[in-house]
């Protein structure tokens, strides 16, 4: 696949491969993305801005809609390519490409709906013969750089909200996704998004990526991705406006009281969804003693049905990490916290890139697999006395994106509510639940700002006052 900028689809002089991480198979290529591909598509953007600033709501609104029509269409063909160059299975594939669709359809809906108000000037001695209002400016452009391991609708996340707010983007996705990332780029071309307004950049971050970050013809960076690489951006981007979405080791509470094969049902799916690449996944999960050992039973025997294998198999529930390397990493962290006492109640293996779905119990605070993020299929079952303890130990970590709590008692559904640090608390459901129109994003190391398409368009645009002296 080829790179967007100015408008032509272009090839670089050298290219990257990119692979399955099942069997390394090597699916296609992209141009390796070089300085002057930056500046070429910066300055594009620059132009695109002009346009996009001007273009009619209605005009966004029908790109949009078609967009999503589009990405409805060609569902499979979308869904395969996020399963082939990724590590979700087909089936997972299907649910993300459903809701890249839905992001593209409420950023068209979104783009109606960018209201100013009016300004009470007179609330001042001497501007009686004022009136005014203020209304919702485009920021600019907009670098959007993106992970790995939702390929198509997090930047559909980014793209929707930039243009339903008149804004021009310079996208770079992962390295190691491109491919779902450009093909959303080809459906809004086709759906008539005029040229220059999107630019895309494959290439490595650590190479290009300080040039986008630095320019200062770029407004806004708007990023996802792990906390290292949010740190260095935000070190360098100097005076822009930035969004950070960051990782985080979901905590999940489970009250004696609750529904206890719901919880364990959902805790499963959520530890082990994208195998376990997920930043609102399970890693933590405090369980009150009364009920530890029936969860623990339970959630053991439902893990041990988990069938890895080939993606693109119906009834695989979960594929490989994203690299052997990924896999290695994860179990040199586990083996770790086996060496201090921790214990596997099954999984443990790894296959190349597959680690078998892991579940930990016995693990010893401040040891990797508890206070960092995990990003990989294993999560830690932990006994605790009661809701204070849970709560207590939920936060005692850097991070707080999601939580979710089991209980039907609506008091300490409320107490969790009130005292878990997090962006977003999920009662009778684990942390891995989202619909795209719902404010996201992180306390702590886990993010800066908000996305959720109308609230990444607040991020995205800025108010301008207008004041009449009459
Ligand atoms: P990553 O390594 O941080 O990379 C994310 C993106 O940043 C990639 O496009 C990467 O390019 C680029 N990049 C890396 N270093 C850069 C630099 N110095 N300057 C500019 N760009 C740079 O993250 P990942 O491994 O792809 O994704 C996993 C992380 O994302 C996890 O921590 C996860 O929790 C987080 N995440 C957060 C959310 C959320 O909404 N809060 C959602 C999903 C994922 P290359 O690919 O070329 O390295």
């Amino acid at each position: 696949m080829k790179m967007l900028i100015a408008g032509k689809w272009v090839d670089g002089k050298k290219t990257i491969e990119v692979r399955d991480p099942f069997d390394d198979s090597v699916i296609d290529t992209v141009p390796n993305g070089t300085a002057a591909d930056i500046d070429a598509a910066i300055t594009a953007a620059g132009e695109g801005y002009r346009i996009s600033r001007d273009l009619p709501v209605h005009e966004r609104v029908r790109i949009l809609r078609k967009a999503a029509d589009i990405i409805d269409d060609n569902a499979e063909e979308f869904a395969v390519i996020i399963a082939k160059e990724g590590s979700k299975t087909i089936r997972e594939a299907r649910k993300e490409v459903y809701r890249a669709a839905q992001t593209m359809m409420i950023s068209a809906e979104e783009a109606r709906r960018i209201n100013g108000e009016t300004i009470p000037f007179d609330t001042n001695i001497g501007s009686e013969n004022r009136l005014g209002y203020y209304f919702r400016f485009p920021i600019g452009i907009i670098a959007a750089i993106t992970p790995f391991n939702d390929p198509l609708n997090l930047v559909a996340h980014k793209l929707g909200p930039a243009i339903a707010g008149g804004n021009s983007v310079v996208l770079k996705p992962a390295t190691v996704t491109p491919l779902s990332a450009i093909k959303l780029c080809e459906a809004l071309m086709e759906a008539g998004l005029p040229e220059n307004v999107l630019n895309v950049v494959t290439g490595y971050g650590s190479k290009i990526g300080d040039l986008l970050v630095t320019d200062p013809r770029v407004r806004m960076i708007s990023f996802t991705g792990g906390v290292e690489a949010g740190r260095e951006i935000a070190k360098k981007a100097g005076l822009k406006k930035i969004g950070m979405e960051l990782g985080s080791n979901t905590p999940v509470i489970v009250c004696d009281d609750c529904d206890l094969e719901q919880a364990v049902e959902n805790s499963v799916s959520g530890a082990f969804w994208a195998a376990g690449q997920n930043c609102i996944g399970v890693q933590r999960i405090y369980i009150e003693e009364g009920i530890y050992k029936k969860f623990e039973t339970l959630f053991v025997s439902r893990t041990r049905q988990y069938k890895t294998g080939p993606k693109l198999d119906e009834d695989c529930d979960m594929g490989p990490m994203i690299a052997e390397g990924e896999a290695r990493r994860i179990e040199k962290w586990v083996n770790d916290a086996v060496s201090k006492g921790a214990k596997i109640l099954t999984g443990g293996k790894r296959d190349g890139a597959i680690y078998d779905p892991t579940v930990l119990a016995d693990v010893p605070e401040g040891c990797r697999i508890d206070i960092d993020e995990v990003f990989a299929p294993t999560v830690n079952l932990y006994p605790v006395k009661d809701l204070d303890e849970a709560i207590a130990r939920a936060n005692a970590v850097d991070f707080g994106l999601h939580a979710g709590i089991f209980t039907k008692d609506i008091g300490k559904a409320f107490k969790a509510i009130k005292e878990i640090e997090v962006g977003g608390i999920i009662i009778n459901d684990s942390s891995d639940y989202r619909v795209d129109l719902m404010p996201f994003g992180g306390v702590k190391n886990s993010g800066l700002g908000r996305e959720g398409i109308k609230f990444a368009l607040q991020e995205m645009t800025e108010p301008r006052v207008v004041c009449f002296n009459l």
